[in-house]
């Protein structure tokens, strides 16, 4: 669990729309990525001769191409969204103009309780503003009961309100970073194996008091076991010892996208540090608010979360 969970109820499901082989940047940004896990980089796939192949099994629907640019025509409650236009297009959504990274891409999150439809506002060079409809699909959020967290954590003493709250803004404004890297347009791999023992979203209910819904998706595992990074980035956030969410580490995959693994019983990076995918960062443990070992992966985009598990599907 999380306590930055307990604030908010965005989320984004990863949708991973980098269309490769629709776009006339593709092959520019294929050879600026030079990286096999970039998704983008997929002209080898035996799919590759239907251009619009690769395309819909990475976003898991329909996509909408206009005017070169590229982006499902509908995602779940709680994605990310992956889009590709022009490089010098203009884009907006949600009342703000997000960043378009020097291949094109762009990312938003959708939240856990959106409605839809979406409505992205692009414009290319030389157009006009051109309104892309994206429908939301929503999704089941099942109630998750959970005993025997340690009771101090479900019920924080009062005089523990003040650490909270100075360690949750910590955190928050870890998460300013904006900057335009691509690691978010990487396949993501699990951080650790093991089985899902909490999802993303569910509405949790500890010890009979119902808290916000699950902001990340729980994998169980040994304590001390390996957690790698699930993609590329820069550490935004190290510490050992919060008071909800224990050993804490933020992990920033660029253009405002972020992991974060709690309740670590060991941290192994620092603030500042450039890590690759797969590189061991920190190590399972039940610090914090836990009933046992196991790793809390959350993940942000621009202060909406998203669901890593999405993250994860889509892509392969
Ligand atoms: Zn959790």
């Amino acid at each position: 669990m999380n306590f930055s969970c307990r604030r908010a109820s965005s989320w984004c499901l990863i949708v991973i729309a980098t269309l490769a082989s629709l776009s006339p940047l593709s092959s520019a940004r294929s050879q600026a990525a030079g990286t096999p896990q970039k998704i983008a980089a997929t002209p080898a796939s035996p799919t590759s001769t239907d251009p619009t192949a690769p395309t819909k099994r990475m976003i898991g629907g329909d996509v909408a191409p206009v005017r070169g640019t590229v982006l499902p025509k509908s995602v779940q409650q709680g994605a990310l969204v992956i889009g590709r236009t022009h490089q010098a297009a203009t884009v907006e959504f949600g009342g703000r103009m997000l960043r378009v990274s020097p291949n094109g891409l762009f990312v938003f999150g959708v939240d856990r309780d959106e409605k839809g439809p979406l409505v992205v506002n692009i414009k290319q060079p030389g157009t006009t503003i051109l309104p892309h409809r994206i429908e939301v699909r929503p999704r089941d959020w099942p109630i998750e009961r959970v005993n025997g967290a340690p009771p101090k954590t479900v019920n924080p003493p009062p005089d523990i309100a003040q650490r909270i709250a100075r360690e949750q803004a910590l955190i928050v404004a870890s998460r300013k970073r904006d900057d335009a890297r691509e690691d978010f347009a990487q396949r993501f791999v699990w951080p650790v194996q093991g089985r899902i023992s909490g999802r993303f979203g569910n509405q949790r209910i500890y010890d009979g008091t119902p808290k916000s819904p699950h902001g990340g998706m729980d994998i169980a595992a040994p304590n001390g076991t390996a957690v790698k990074s699930p993609a590329g980035g820069i550490v935004i956030f190290a510490a050992k010892d919060l008071y909800l969410t224990g050993g804490t580490v933020l992990i920033d995959h660029g253009a405002g996208v972020s992991s974060n693994f709690l309740h670590l019983s060991r941290v192994d990076v620092k603030v500042g540090d450039r890590v690759e995918q797969g590189q061991i960062i920190a190590a399972v443990g039940a610090t914090g608010r836990a009933t046992g070992p196991h790793l809390h992966w959350g993940m942000h985009c621009n202060g909406v979360r998203v669901d890593p598990l999405l993250v994860l599907e889509l892509g392969k």
